[in-house]
Order: C-alpha cells, then structure tokens, then sequence
C-alpha cells in the first residue's frame, strides 16, 4: 500500500528562496524530457555511451559540457561536506572489494528487485513498477501483457578477476560506494586521528543491474554516488539524523534549484531496507513526477557489526572518558551525482518569448557550477588579439570559452544555451574607452566594465553567496 508522503517544512530555508529572482519575460519550464534530450546531445553535456554502435541501454557520456558540470557539482560537495569541516575525512577507494564485503552487507542476500517476463513480447519489467509497462505489442485481440510470477533478480554486476574462470575469482561491481567507508573505518579514524562523532567521504562510481534503465540518467546501470557515513554514539542518532536533513536540503537549494520543486519524504516503516532504521529521501519534481535525488539514513550498527563479523575484526571504539566500548550509529546521506546532474538541468531549462516570434533556450545555471562561466565574443576577427589576450587573462581564474565567429546575437544564444552565465564583448568603442560589454544570461542586461576590473567584477557573482 502506498503511503500518502509526508512532507517536512522547511519554513526558514523555503521562505528565503521563495523570494528569489523571479524571470521577467514570459518563460516556459521543461516540460517533456525530449527537449532537454536533444539539448544534451546537440550541445556535447550527455549523449548515449557507445553511440556509433547504437548505445548500451543504461549507459551514458558526459561530453565537454556535462563533464564541467559534472566536475562542478562534485567540487562543490567536496567542499561543502568534506573539506570545510573538521570532523569529516575523505577517502577514495577501489571499485571492486572482497567479495567477502557483499554477503557481509547484505547484498548477496537482499539487492534485488522482483522481476517479471511478458511470454508475448520477451520483455522483462519490474513488477513493482507494471503500470508503466504499457500495452503490449505482441498480444493480438488484447494488448495486456502474459507475465509471469515476479521472482528476485539481484542488481550487483558481477566480474571475474585474474585468468581462472571458478567461483573463488568471481568479484562484483560495487552497487553503492558506502561499503568501502565501512571496511577502512578502523584504519581512517586511527590515521586521521578523529573521535567520535566525525565521518568519512567519497565520491566514486557505483554500477546497478537495473532491470528498466529509463528516464534518461536517472536510472542508469553505472553511476556516481556522493556519500558520507557519520558515525556518532547510539544516543545521539536523533540529533545528527536531524542535523544532516537539514544541511542536505539546504546543499540543493543553495545548489540552484528552484525550492517549490524539492521536497523531503520519509519512508514508512513497510519501505525501509533492511539495514534501516530511518530514513528520509530528498525528492525533486522532475517532468516525470516526484523522484528520489538522494536518500539520508540511519543505518545503525548494521554495517560495523555485520563486517566485525565477517572479518573477524573489531570495529567497534572505547570512549576515551567513560571506558564505554560500543559500536557507532551510522547517519548515510547519500546522493546520485548523475541524478543530481539531471535536477540541476531540468531546473535551469527555459524557453523564452523574445517578441516577434522569437524565442530562446537558456540554462539558467548557477554561475558557480555552470560549466563554461564566461564567454569571450570579439564583434570581429579584427578584433580577435586584444580579445584573446582577456580571454588569456581570464583562464587563469574562470573556466572561459572564446568565440570569434558569426553572428552576435548568435554566439549569445549558443552560451544562452550552454548556461554560460556572462558574455564579455570586445567591440570597437574597447580600444578607445578600454573596456568590454558583460552582457548576463538570464537578464540579458549589459554593462560596459573597464578590463582591469572585469576579474573583480566576475569573481563574486560565479561564487556561492554565504
Ligand atoms: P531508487 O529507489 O530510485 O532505485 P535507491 O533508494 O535504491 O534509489 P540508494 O541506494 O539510496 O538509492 O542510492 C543513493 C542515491 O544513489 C540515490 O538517491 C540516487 O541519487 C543514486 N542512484 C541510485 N540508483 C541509481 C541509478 N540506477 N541511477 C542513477 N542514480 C542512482
């Protein structure tokens, strides 16, 4: 039975949002996937992996655009979530593990999901997602499909290691980043000298069977995973459970996202897995309905008791005061990077009636995650020497691109386009007056600003504010 969710208010973070800017012109959001599709591919963010041979079903490239983006985003968390705090380390580990660490986790045992085959059509659905299976194609005089009963099909990857091809060199694709955090738990708090209660980051690929990959990135069979375990004492799970929902959400909004489209759900007691105790996803409002971006768990001792079990070491820690000797509560965030990557594109998608006809795409990027920041456009090739020499100067601090060919009012609608949130213009007045045209993507205003000051004038607005 599903649950109507219940949504937390964010009053203070939402009401602060809520006043943001508000577009002028008559503007249009993305409202069928295709769009941003096509846009994607035409303009190199994300396109099918393997394309000239017809792509792999759950697959993707990021191309020049999407790998900025990507990198942006992922920056941004590090920054956020490890490096700006004292009581988070970051790690980076291998992708695959001892097998030893999956049936310890549960994988082995619990990953899957129900699956079905249509006898009619051959074609393999979850069962717990069949009313988007559609009709099927092979049943005359009826389109329902013939399915059979559901069965579990496990969603780990598996691989074999070295030249033997028995059981004891068969090896999975890690399904989810976390694990690695667990098993090197005793090793990271010794190293990096850290107490109770601090946690561990990484970033990394996580590959997923999945039985209907759909929905462009969003459910992919190999994907980027952003997780932090913090690892507090059993009494203080309520506390830091709370504290990381509230810092998560306030990471997406302060990402860009529009405020009205995030919310945060709480799984019933019949949805959690089974290594949790709590749990809350932040959703987005995507064209295709509500959807999970990133999950915030209590996983408990689960993880540490289930590997000092399995490894035959104790992961557990003594408080340096009372003598206590116990396991740590583990509170995950864990969020889809490509997901993420997704919401930010679908947020920042707009198309806008200029008048006679006319209408732009835009990206309306957060200048600090989007991934060209400016662009230099000379009005002529005449012009193309000073023009290169700004474009030089500004490399060294913003990721730029320069353009000296066609049309103007082209070139900005190709950065309108690519979410390149300033355009810098060396026209014919520069060489007299000594400075450049800086024309804004989502206003579209210009300003004429002296090329000393341009750095000084950029730097802040490509910044997240405080
Ligand atoms: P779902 O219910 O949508 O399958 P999940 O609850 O299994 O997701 P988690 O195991 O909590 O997801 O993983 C944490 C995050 O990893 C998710 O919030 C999501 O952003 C990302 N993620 C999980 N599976 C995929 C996938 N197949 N493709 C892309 N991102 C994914």
């Amino acid at each position: 039975m599903t649950r109507p969710p219940r949504v937390i208010g964010e009053a203070d973070i939402l009401a602060r949002l809520m006043s943001s800017v508000a577009p002028t012109r008559d503007s249009r959001r993305l409202e069928r996937m295709e769009d941003l599709v096509s846009l994607c591919a035409r303009r190199g963010f994300i396109f099918p992996s393997s394309e000239i041979y017809g792509g792999i079903n759950g697959f993707w490239d990021y191309g020049p655009l999407g790998v900025e983006l990507k990198n942006n985003l992922k920056a941004t968390w590090w920054q956020r979530v490890v490096r700006e705090r004292p009581d988070v380390e970051g790690i980076d580990t291998a992708i695959i593990a001892h097998p030893r660490t999956w049936e310890a986790s549960g994988h082995v045992e619990h990953f899957s999901d129900p699956l079905v085959d249509c006898r009619a059509c051959k074609k393999r659905f979850r069962a717990d997602q069949l009313d988007e299976a559609g009709p099927c194609p092979s049943r005359e005089g009826t389109s329902d499909h013939d399915f059979t009963e559901a069965r579990q099909f496990n969603l780990m990857l598996q691989t074999q290691i070295g030249a033997s091809e028995d059981a004891a060199s068969m090896a999975y694709l890690r399904a989810e980043t976390c694990q690695s955090i667990f098993s090197d738990f005793k090793r990271v708090r010794e190293s990096s000298r850290q107490k109770i209660p601090f946690g561990i980051g990484q970033i990394g690929k996580a590959f997923r069977n999945e039985i209907n990959p759909r929905n462009f990135t969003f459910r992919s069979r190999e994907f980027e995973q952003a997780e932090l375990e913090f690892f507090c004492h059993p009494s203080e799970r309520e506390r830091w459970f709370d504290y990381w929902r509230r810092e998560r959400l306030r990471f997406h909004i302060d990402l860009g996202l529009d405020a009205s489209s995030l919310r945060m759900r709480e799984h019933g007691k019949d949805e959690l897995a089974h290594y949790c105790n709590a749990a809350i996803d932040v959703e987005y409002l995507f064209p295709f309905g509500w959807q999970e971006i990133e999950g915030i768990h209590d996983r408990g001792d689960w993880d540490l008791s289930r590997h000092s079990e399995f490894s035959g070491k104790d992961l557990g820690v003594t408080d340096p005061q009372s003598k206590e000797h116990y396991l740590p509560t583990v509170i995950e965030t864990s969020v889809g990077i490509d997901r993420t990557c997704l919401a930010l594109l679908c947020d920042a998608y707009a198309e806008e009636d200029l008048g006679d006809g006319e209408t732009r795409t835009l990206l309306r990027l957060h200048p600090a995650i989007a991934p060209i920041q400016v662009a230099v456009l000379p009005l002529s090739k005449k012009l193309a020497e000073p023009a290169r020499a700004i474009e030089a100067e500004l490399r060294r601090r913003f990721n730029v691109f320069y353009d000296e060919a066609g049309n103007i009012g082209r070139r900005y609608r190709r950065q309108d386009e690519a979410g390149t949130p300033f355009c810098v213009t060396y026209d014919f007045d520069t060489a007299r007056d000594g400075k450049v045209t800086v024309r804004d993507r989502d206003s579209m205003d210009q300003e004429r600003i002296g090329i000393p000051e341009l750095a000084i004038y950029l730097g802040p607005r490509c910044e997240f504010g405080e």
